[in-house]
């Protein structure tokens, strides 16, 4: 699909995603959260779901997780406006709580909408959330944090939330060590590692 086509559409669902009342999180959201980024960015990263500060703004990952998402990919020469950015749901959870079942499932189809347009060669979820609803039900992120895997040609890379990194000091080496890794993933994905 042409690259304007692909906006347009892109577009399009997140102005769908902004009216969306599918479920009770559309009642306590200030705004939705469609995601931002590159329309044909080569990698992907799906979050859980918007913080206080992402439901302030409308945007993902501006708050101090962010930050740091956007430092760790500097490192690796990945600007963030070269990437796509979304989470598994696009309202804010009231207090942060974890998203519950019936509203991921409410909002999983926006997100295949934005893998199925972009096409992205890797994708990262952050965190269990998103890596339990991409890859699957079972998986334990403190296992497959930094593995890849191809599921219907796209490389899965699972990666710790960079929020619990910033809680959780033991795990920001692991993230920063698996981003470094991607790196690499990326160039052979891309045929740069010839
Ligand atoms: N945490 C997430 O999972 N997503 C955001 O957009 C911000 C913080």
């Amino acid at each position: 699909m042409a690259c304007s086509d692909v906006a347009a559409q892109l577009e399009e669902t997140h102005a769908q995603i902004r009216r969306c009342v599918r479920c009770r999180l559309s009642r306590s959201r200030t705004h939705a959260v469609p995601g931002e980024g590159n329309p044909s960015a080569d990698i992907m990263f799906v979050g859980e779901g918007p913080g206080q500060e992402e439901d302030r703004e409308g945007r993902p990952f501006v708050g101090p997780a962010g930050q740091l998402l956007t430092q760790l990919l500097k490192r690796i020469g990945i600007d963030r406006s070269d990437v796509f950015i979304t989470n598994v749901v696009k309202c804010r959870p009231p207090g942060n709580r974890d998203p519950q079942a019936d509203e991921i499932e409410a909002c999983n189809d926006y997100l295949l909408t934005q893998i199925a347009l972009i096409e992205p060669k890797v994708i990262c979820p952050l965190g269990r959330f998103a890596a339990q609803t991409l890859i699957d039900p079972k998986l334990s992120i403190s296992r497959e944090h930094g593995k890849s895997r191809r599921v219907s040609g796209i490389v899965y890379v699972p990666l710790y939330h960079p929020a619990a990194a910033l809680h959780q000091p033991g795990l920001i080496d692991a993230l920063e060590a698996d981003i470094r890794s991607l790196r690499a993933v990326l160039d052979r994905e891309l045929g740069k590692d010839a």
